[in-house]
């Protein structure tokens, strides 16, 4: 296999990567956008949950209270019993501290009472917001999982594909360059660069002038000092065809001599 073959193959191989490359990136992000929903309800499902279990404990805390304070009121009234049937000034004294005790636990637990139910409130009230939300997300799950199922199903069939065409390129390649290739790519995802004119198409650094002369007999790759992609030599216009981004002034400087 010729030079110019392994470099139409290597150009082959890195636009198959760039397809390949981008076609995994969707795939995460669709999946990662149906993971992160689900992720989301699971979320919703256990706050609601916790919030559930707490209310429920405050509602249970309340009927208690409840109970508490009619058994203070009958207390209560008991109370007054004995002052209205009071002897003597050391009897009603006792009666009247009795009362007052009573009064104060009876307010005591009334505002108890008073800020369970308001955070009771408000914890119903917040349930409901998660529900609601909790809804709606469960919805956006099942109006998109489908879709993106199917679009992800796609775009695996499709990677399926560039993968196959892959390896029968990479079969065609000698063993080392394509190593290289592999190894570069850990780094630069697109591991190959050309030259016409003397500048790495790939940095857009110069190299070196001796360097240069060499690859233009094309019988050998480079690694470019600069930024270590395989470097290959292509005559300007054939580039130019290819619809390369060369900068037309540039190619004057090199002769594209080899046909
Ligand atoms: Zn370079």
């Amino acid at each position: 296999m010729s030079i110019r073959d392994q470099i139409a193959s290597l150009e082959a191989l890195a636009s198959l990567d760039v397809d390949v490359r981008r076609m995994e990136e969707q795939i995460g992000k669709q999946r990662g956008s149906l993971e992160g929903m689900r992720a989301e309800a699971r979320d919703l499902e256990a706050r609601l949950k916790t919030d559930r279990e707490t209310l429920a404990m405050m509602d249970k805390t309340r009927s208690e209270l409840q109970i508490e304070l009619r058994q203070m009121t009958q207390q209560i009234e008991r109370s007054r019993e004995k002052l209205a049937r009071s002897r003597n000034e050391r009897e009603t004294n006792a009666a009247q501290r009795e009362i007052e005790e009573l009064r104060k636990l009876h307010r005591d637990r009334e505002e108890e009472l008073e800020r369970l139910t308001n955070a009771a409130e408000e914890a119903r009230k917040s349930i409901d917001a998660t529900d609601t939300k909790l809804k709606g997300v469960v919805g956006a799950v099942e109006g998109t999982q489908e879709g993106t199922m199917q679009s992800l199903e796609q775009l695996e069939a499709n990677r399926a594909a560039r993968l196959q065409e892959r390896d029968g390129i990479v079969k065609k390649l000698p063993v080392p360059l394509y190593r290289r290739y592999e190894s570069i790519r850990t780094k630069r995802p697109y591991a190959i660069a050309a030259t016409h004119d003397g500048t790495c198409q790939g940095c857009h650094m110069t190299l070196p002038p001796m360097m240069f002369q060499t690859m233009k007999r094309q019988d050998a790759f480079e690694q470019c000092p600069s930024c270590r992609r395989i470097l290959y030599y292509v005559p300007a216009p054939s580039r130019a065809a290819e619809g390369g981004d060369d900068e037309p002034g540039k190619q004057s400087s090199s002769s594209p001599s080899r046909a």
